[in-house]
């Protein structure tokens, strides 16, 4: 099952071509475009200019892109639930898990959004970004920073609790008793007054499926995270929240899937969220706070795919939502925050890489593919492999020449899988060559974050690029690095 929709097999030759810049901004780094000499240029700097300081395979970043991405969020998020309207407050906070170092935490931090996180090292990688834009003591009020994940332990939830994250969300009625035992402890310790209470919210599980692939598709019953509301579970653990002295319901997380391209899904999230608020308040008198209405809105990632909501648009529908449930039901309007990753930083970045080999393969009588070889492959994305992604790769170096037509063909990485695929379909220049380097657009959320070192391939670096300079936001990893990991 591909988590994009595109009918490729028997596309007319020509329909697979990836579009340019021009043609279809919402795929490419906001600064991407074609420079006088026919190369792409990101960030006012020419491919070669690139290359030189971050030679090929490479993620490269436009950091004002992101810059803006985040500070849209930010915005549609405050402007649709101000609470002038009628509403109470409304906040985005960027899901780590997509890609996280500390520059592009600080960056989305200084434009306006939380920092969502699903381990302890990305709580750690948000918390040194935190400290560094908020400056000293900041880090023990983290509330613009969540913790949420599937078996939490004891230690990672007293981290959480220590540093007062805004969200942690608890996934198990075993770790709404972990937390107050962590409040207890914490409390023991002098780190917490003797009557201060852990914020906590409770992962729901909707019932809700939508999304690309199952294994991004989460609000559906059968599934590790949340707590089902159908089946009165997460009613129950609700109450032993507000039951427990040493904790606070804060409020009620649900996430219901990733690269989402409808509104249906989320709207329908919300007047199940808000109806098990309803059901909350009744049984134990505690209406919450704050809903947090997840990440998920998707990207296009080739010509075929069609061009995504907005933000604003999304937040427009989530805001005529919970406004309408809430008076449905006669409570008043929560605190609304959203949880978007894909949509922040997928589309600011593309992945450099050069064609190592080219091999046409007979297909039968008069059909053949071209295998395009390039110098990376499932180590730097393993989307294609772990979902069947769609991408698309476009002539990066040159402009091709147009009387060499097109040919049908797919790229594939140097790993030894066949399933190393880093574009399935896509048509290419005819007088495509050996050395020549291809972009592949979108690949900034989960590209590098799930990038491994199958065949020891060491993990790309990713530039960022902006106003003409460029630096690293992540270096490429070394031979040595690899090496300085063994035992004896
Ligand atoms: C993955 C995830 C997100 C982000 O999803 P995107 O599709 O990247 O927007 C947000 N919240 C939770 C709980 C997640 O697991």
């Amino acid at each position: 099952m591909s988590d994009t929709t595109a009918p490729t097999d028997e596309a007319p030759l020509g329909d697979l071509g990836a579009p340019e810049p021009d043609e279809r901004p919402d795929l490419w780094p906001s600064t991407a475009r074609r420079g006088a000499d026919g190369a792409l240029e990101i960030g006012g700097r020419g491919l070669e200019e690139i290359l030189a300081q971050a030679p090929t395979p490479v993620f490269v970043l436009d950091e004002a892109d992101l810059r803006a991405r985040a500070a849209t969020w930010s915005a549609v998020m405050a402007e649709e639930f101000w609470p002038r309207y009628g509403m109470n407050g409304g906040e985005a906070y960027y899901a780590g898990k997509a890609f996280l170092t500390t520059r592009v935490a600080r960056t989305v931090l200084t434009e306006g959004m939380g920092i969502d996180t699903a381990s302890r090292v990305e709580l750690a990688v948000g918390l040194a970004a935190l400290q560094a834009v908020d400056g000293q003591g900041a880090t023990s009020r983290a509330t613009r920073l969540g913790l949420h994940g599937n078996g939490k332990t004891l230690a990672e939830i007293s981290v959480a609790l220590h540093h007062r994250v805004g969200h942690l969300v608890l996934d198990s009625l075993e770790e709404v008793g972990l937390a107050a035992q962590a409040v207890r402890d914490l409390r023991a310790a002098g780190v917490y007054a003797p009557d201060e209470t852990g914020s906590v919210m409770v992962r729901l599980t909707t019932g809700v499926h939508a999304g690309g692939h199952e294994h991004i598709s989460t609000g559906h019953e059968d599934q590790k995270f949340g707590i089902s509301v159908a089946t009165g579970a997460a009613l129950e653990a609700c109450r032993a929240v507000v039951a427990a002295p040493e904790l606070t319901l804060h409020g009620l997380h649900s996430h219901i899937g990733s690269q989402i391209l409808g509104h249906e899904g989320f709207v329908e999230a919300v007047g199940i969220v808000l109806r098990l608020r309803h059901d909350i308040a009744e049984s134990t008198g505690v209406l919450c706070e704050e809903i947090d209405l997840g990440g998920g809105l998707g990207i296009a990632y080739t010509g075929l795919d069609p061009v995504p909501p907005s933000p604003a648009d999304l937040a427009r529908a989530l805001a005529q939502a919970v406004r309408t449930g809430c008076q449905e039901l006669g409570d008043g309007v929560p605190r609304v925050s959203v949880e978007p990753g894909r949509s922040v930083v997928g589309p600011t970045t593309v992945t450099l890489y050069t064609v190592t080999g080219l091999k046409t393969v007979e297909l039968g009588p008069g059909a053949s593919r071209l295998y395009v070889s390039v110098d990376g492959g499932m180590s730097d994305n393993l989307r294609p492999a772990l979902y069947g992604s769609a991408y698309t790769a476009l002539l990066a170096n040159r402009r091709p020449d147009p009387a060499a037509g097109l040919v049908r063909a797919r790229v594939v990485g140097k790993h030894c899988e066949s399933g190393d695929v880093v574009v399935r379909d896509v048509d290419l220049p005819g007088d495509l060559a050996v050395g020549d380097v291809l972009a592949v657009p979108a690949t900034g959320a989960y590209g590098r974050s799930m990038a491994n070192n199958y065949n020891l391939f060491t993990r790309p670096g990713v530039a960022w690029v902006a106003d003409g300079e460029q630096g690293w936001v992540l270096r490429p990893e070394t031979i040595e690095d690899l090496l300085r990991l063994e035992g004896d």
